[in-house]
């Protein structure tokens, strides 16, 4: 099987899972316990916050372990609208993840929230202009995601950044698809929060993080404990903790390397069905676009339907977003970026990782064109 769906989850790395089994096991202690077991499970932790934190280049008490992208995403979103007296005016765009956008409903129905939503040009970034002209006096909070789960691309977030910062607001920016990819390091991104998902990394699913500065109030979503600096109350996950901090470790030596490497099998992955098929449409940006998406319309097929086809010759990819997978509705982020509804449904996202190789972008490209002809022989 080639699998082609990075973006959805990866395999836990054998390092991750080798820093994780002693603390499932022998080393298993409760962090606020005083005795030696409850000590050396806060020492581990402490050490992987630590790791994070200069992943993230902030102090360690400004990362908050989450049980992941979900997570910590709403504790940014929640916690940091309903923490500062700033305003209820909060600002988004028509891409981010359901988690963005449903954190961001709640507010409007529950706390009465107003929303505004930044347009995005043809390729999904976000327009500067527009957005100076959105944030006001009252912006608690801007959120925009640094890189985009379905089409790839990538935002300017330091220039983002810079115009909240001179209107005095808040940017949080989901970097769940970015982490590994970018840097992702709070001053890199121009963003006040950051918030990262392990299972995107080679760590285990139900962990994560949100890194904001400590001068930010954050309203907690979980009452408890006050474990997390009463971030986040709940007794920590020690061992998926040291998980994220080694996936991250491992992710941030080689990422030039390996960014520079998958890019160029993105690239020509993206070549390659463009021959094949010529009516293949490229969505996103081709300049600002993760090295691991490649996502295409194949107008007059249907998505799922290049899905199956793909999945029978052994490749296994996406339609798009996993969490709409399963619904009929076209994809908002497609529609964002003015593709009509009907080639919406004919979206294939591959996501590649650093285990891709050269061949598996030769057998997808060429997998991708058989299923496609098929579709478009039968009708
Ligand atoms: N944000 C983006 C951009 C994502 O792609 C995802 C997952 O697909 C999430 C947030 C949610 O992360 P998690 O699956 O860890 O809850």
């Amino acid at each position: 099987m080639i699998y082609l769906d990075n973006a959805a989850t990866t395999p836990v790395r054998r390092e991750v899972l080798e820093a994780i089994w002693p603390f499932l096991t022998g080393d298993f202690g409760n962090p606020s316990s005083h005795h030696a077991l409850g000590d050396a499970a806060a020492r581990s932790l402490a050490s992987a916050r630590a790791q994070l934190a200069e992943w993230f280049g902030t102090r360690p008490a400004e990362v908050t372990f989450t049980s992941g992208g979900t997570e910590a995403i709403n504790l940014a979103i929640k916690g940091i609208a309903l923490g500062q007296p700033r305003g209820r005016h909060i600002v988004t765009t028509p891409i981010e993840h359901e988690a963005t956008l449903e954190s961001i409903d709640f507010l409007r129905r529950v706390h009465g929230f107003d929303v505004s939503t930044v347009p995005v040009d043809a390729v999904g970034r976000v327009d500067l202009d527009a957005l100076a002209g959105l944030v006001r006096s009252d912006t608690t909070l801007v959120s925009v995601m640094a890189a985009n789960n379905e089409i790839g691309t990538v935002q300017d977030t330091a220039a983002i950044g810079a115009l909240v910062h001179s209107a005095g607001s808040v940017l949080h920016v989901d970097a769940v698809q970015a982490a590994g990819w970018l840097d992702t390091s709070l001053d890199a991104l121009g963003a006040d929060a950051v918030s990262i998902s392990g299972h995107k990394l080679g760590a285990p699913k139900g962990v994560g993080a949100l890194a904001a500065h400590s001068r930010l109030v954050i309203e907690p979503l979980l009452h408890g404990g006050g474990q997390e600096r009463g971030r986040r109350s709940g007794t920590e996950n020690v061992a998926a903790a040291v998980g994220l901090a080694v996936a991250a470790r491992l992710s941030s030596a080689g990422r030039a390397e390996a960014s520079g490497r998958v890019a160029a099998l993105r690239d020509d992955l993206i070549a390659r069905i463009e021959e094949a098929v010529p009516f293949a449409r490229l969505t996103g940006s081709r300049e600002h676009r993760l090295p691991s998406i490649a996502s295409f319309l194949f107008p007059g097929t249907s998505g799922e339907g290049v899905l199956l086809g793909l999945e029978e010759r052994g490749v296994v990819s996406s339609s798009g977003s996993a969490c709409a997978a399963g619904s009929d509705e076209p994809s908002p982020v497609l529609l964002a970026v003015g593709i009509d509804p009907v080639d919406a449904q004919t979206a294939v996202r591959f996501s590649l990782s650093t285990a891709t190789t050269a061949a598996d972008v030769e057998a997808a490209a060429i997998a991708a064109a058989e299923a496609v002809r098929a579709l478009t022989q039968l009708r």
